[in-house]
């Protein structure tokens, strides 16, 4: 299958690299807030929503219980009413019952205080959240940021964590700035430790299409200094294929370059889907031809094209759902 894309496309989607080198020059589109409590930050949509999945999946993961609400905490009027309880437990549990019940009670006593499912561990994990600190930055509003920086901060620091107008990810509307919540969050320098909430966060990030952008040692390829807090959405499967090989974005577009249409294909299988991805260097004239491969049933794939800024364009097929297989294999069997 053959299909037409116009070279403008170059400079969109999820894979696009803006960096000091490679200025931004698509627009960001569909921008939309990631959660109400935010009204500054917005992201692209599917940034956006996969980024809510992604707090949904930490939740769900630490804090089963079915008490512990969506935040993961109570609120200061429930933690009071289950200490009396508790300590009405524990003053009515020691003439009458035996040495392990008293253990029993003593444990059931902590894990209600303590607000969660699982003991401790947990329980401060499910009490700590996370605060979105800046998502989408307008060509305006990064210039206001660079320079008050500038001002503030000096031209060392601001070269080190600011990025130039146009010469920053946050204009993409794919990038965001994370922070863990507490009373005086730095806009530009959040704190996101790597243990207890942010760590389960930065876990799962490539499961759900995110990269810890500007990681420790990658300084000389990003020309930014390791920035903990920032993430930015490339999509899966290529969020995993750059945390599972420890990439630079910069890095990875430049691997993809040796995977084309005709040629070998970068494979990527996570048990579920199965995915190919090649590189197609754009044509001079003002549109580029893509030749898609086709399952071996025949079908033609789902696919997705991103722009990588640079040169070119990142092609993405999915080629087969595994469930598909199996209800294909299964109609044969019949
Ligand atoms: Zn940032």
């Amino acid at each position: 299958m053959e299909i037409l894309v116009s070279n403008e496309g170059i400079y969109e989607g999820n894979l696009i690299l803006v960096n000091s080198d490679f200025p931004l020059r698509g627009k960001s589109t569909s921008l939309i807030l990631v959660n109400e409590k935010y009204p500054q930050v917005l992201l692209q949509a599917e940034a956006a929503q996969m980024l809510r999945q992604a707090f949904r999946s930490i939740i769900d993961a630490e804090c089963k219980d079915a008490s512990v609400s969506a935040s993961g905490c109570f609120c200061e009027g429930e933690r009071t009413e289950i200490q009396k309880e508790g300590g009405y437990l524990l003053s009515y549990a020691s003439p009458i019952f035996s040495e392990i019940e008293r253990t029993e009670i003593q444990k059931e006593y902590t894990m209600l205080v303590s607000g969660c499912c699982g003991g401790r561990e947990q329980a401060d994990i499910c009490k700590e959240s996370i605060a979105l600190v800046s998502g989408y930055r307008s060509e305006k509003e990064q210039t206001d940021i660079y320079e008050s920086s500038l001002q503030e901060n000096g031209a060392e620091f601001t070269a080190k964590f600011v990025a130039l107008p146009n010469h920053s990810e946050h204009q993409t509307g794919l990038a965001i700035d994370l922070g863990l919540e507490k009373e005086n969050i730095d806009f530009i320098c959040p704190d996101f430790p790597y243990e207890g909430i942010c760590e389960k966060f930065r876990a799962v990030a490539p499961q759900y299409g995110f990269i810890e952008r500007y990681r420790k040692g990658k300084e000389n390829i990003t020309k930014i200094a390791p920035e903990p807090w920032h993430f930015r959405y490339v999509g899966f499967p290529h969020s995993a294929i750059i945390s599972e090989n420890n990439f630079a974005l910069e890095e990875y577009i430049e691997y993809l370059k040796q995977f084309s249409a005709n040629g070998e294909h970068l494979k990527y299988d996570n048990g579920r889907t199965y995915f190919e991805i090649f590189y197609v260097q754009a044509k001079k004239a003002g549109s580029t031809k893509i030749i898609l491969p086709y399952h071996t049933d025949g079908a033609a794939p789902a696919y997705e094209i991103s722009g990588n800024n640079v040169d070119g364009f990142v092609v993405t097929c999915i080629m087969h759902l595994r469930n598909s297989i199996r209800q294909h294999r299964f109609r044969k069997n019949i």
